[in-house]
């Protein structure tokens, strides 16, 4: 992309409204345009970013096993009647009649609609398991909305659904799920944390959140600091070997790792002093096991191999997808703007020239445009006729990893300059080396885009 040509509305002022620095940071980078509160545009950067994370879900979900659909945003309200949350689910839920006066609401989660699928078109043992997810706009009217796309009213999640015929086969799925998760936040640059949560209004006793630390989180969390240490890394697991899966979720949640809510002071006091931490996290997921709670209400039954029919057992998996924008952001910045992790950033790396018009340096980023979108990667140019400082503040503010810097003094030694966001480090080489050196750093990491 050349610069000239996009759409970035990157901001000098630095918005009052924004009270945390992933919120400054969205809005002074063109990413986000807000339209009322809680509800957000997606620019044409911000959408960029979204998109990635969207892709890297799917990959690892469906690398899990897991099948992607899509339901509708707008749900009937009979269905959440016959689960009984219709009355319980108080505020937080925007109810809206058609004009034929029926009673619709804007979905906050899905676990009515995807039980209703299911008992419609699954009736034996023989079609389990199953896990069926989708990403789709959520709507919850959040009392207090801030923070920008942290806690918006609309938002983007991945919701995904386990049916299984024993608690034990919905047990593993819980596992498996665990072990996407992990994978999926480490492909996003980011170390989210399991901890043992409370389920809330929907149900259940099984349930981890995962949290990524950061002062601006609106959780309080309390762990063992050895689970900093745990790192999924780039092992390969058989998803559908229970031990395995299991083996996962002990490594990765038998340390003390809890919220606020099932906090136990006695418990925690067991760890050792020097490793006790009490800090703040970001929610970006949890995953529940909830038994046969929907299925019994809603009839949603299979026959086992018994002959017997038995409601199903279900858990559900979420993922904030745009909230975990804010969450990178809070994790990855400095005071000049974000810093993206290589796996999400919504440009592989910029392009800067010194000298726009300059017949040269012109050629030059041309011919790094051309050799770095020949190989499949998605630069942007800044082309420019602006002074290099601004070119520079903008490429920091929005946090490109990579930035090849070409000027007329350097081309006539034949050399351009790579920096690195993250450490600041320039080192000058040929323009081609510059390009296998990015070409190098993105080689398997996701590199399609929008
Ligand atoms: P919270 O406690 O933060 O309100 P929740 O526990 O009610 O979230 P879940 O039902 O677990 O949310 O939804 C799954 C994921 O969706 C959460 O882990 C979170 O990352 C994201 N999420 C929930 N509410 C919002 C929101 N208002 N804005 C952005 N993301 C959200
Ligand atoms: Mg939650």
């Amino acid at each position: 992309m050349r610069l000239s040509r996009y759409f970035l509305p990157v901001m000098k002022e630095t918005p009052s409204e924004a009270q945390i620095v992933s919120h400054r940071y969205m809005l002074r980078a063109g990413m986000i345009k807000q339209n009322a509160a809680g509800i957000y545009s997606w620019l044409p950067l911000g959408f960029k970013v979204l998109r990635k994370l969207e892709n890297i879900v799917h990959e690892e979900q469906m690398r899990a096993g897991h099948i992607p659909m899509l339901m509708p945003t707008l749900q009937p309200a009979d269905l959440w009647r016959e689960s009984g949350r219709y009355d319980d689910y108080g505020e937080e839920m925007l109810r809206v009649t058609d004009r034929q006066g029926r009673d619709m609401l804007y979905g906050p989660t899905n676990e009515e609609m995807i039980t209703d699928i299911f008992r419609s078109h699954v009736g034996s043992y023989k079609d389990l398991p199953l896990t069926l997810y989708h990403i789709q706009w959520k709507f919850r009217d959040e009392m207090r909305p801030r923070f920008g796309v942290m806690r918006g009213r609309e938002f983007f999640m991945k919701d995904g659904y386990n049916f299984d015929l024993t608690k034990e086969d919905a047990l593993h799925a819980y596992n498996r799920h665990l072990v996407s998760y992990l994978r999926t936040y480490e492909r996003m640059g980011l170390q989210a944390i399991p901890m043992r949560a409370d389920s809330g209004p929907i149900g259940g006793d099984d349930t981890h959140e995962f949290l990524v630390l950061a002062e601006t989180g609106e959780s309080e969390v309390f762990y063992d600091s050895a689970v900093t240490d745990l790192k999924f890394g780039t092992r390969t697991i058989d998803y559908d070997n229970h031990a395995a899966c299991a083996g996962i979720m002990e490594e990765f949640t038998s340390k003390y790792a809890r919220t606020d809510e099932t906090h136990d002071e006695a418990l925690f006091n067991e760890v050792p002093e020097e490793r006790r931490r009490v800090a703040r996290g970001i929610e970006v997921g949890q995953i529940f096991y909830f038994g046969t709670k929907y299925s019994e209400a809603m009839g949603a039954t299979v026959q086992g191999p018994d002959g017997k029919v038995t409601p199903v057992h279900m858990g559900s998996h979420g993922i904030g997808v745009s909230r975990l924008l804010g969450a990178i952001i809070e994790a990855s910045h400095d005071d000049k703007g974000i810093i993206w992790p290589e796996g999400v950033t919504p440009f592989h790396c910029g392009i800067v020239n010194l000298k726009q018009g300059d017949v040269e340096a012109d050629a030059a980023c041309e011919a790094l445009y051309d050799s770095l979108t020949a190989l499949g990667l998605d630069p942007l140019y800044d082309d420019r006729k602006e002074r290099a400082g601004g070119k520079f503040a903008t490429m920091d503010l929005i946090g490109l990893p990579w930035r090849i810097t070409v000027g007329p003094r350097g081309l006539k030694n034949g050399v351009v300059e790579l920096t690195s966001r993250r450490t600041g480090e320039s080192v000058e080489m040929a323009p081609e080396q510059a390009v296998e050196k990015i070409a190098q750093i993105y080689k398997g990491l996701t590199v399609h885009g929008i």
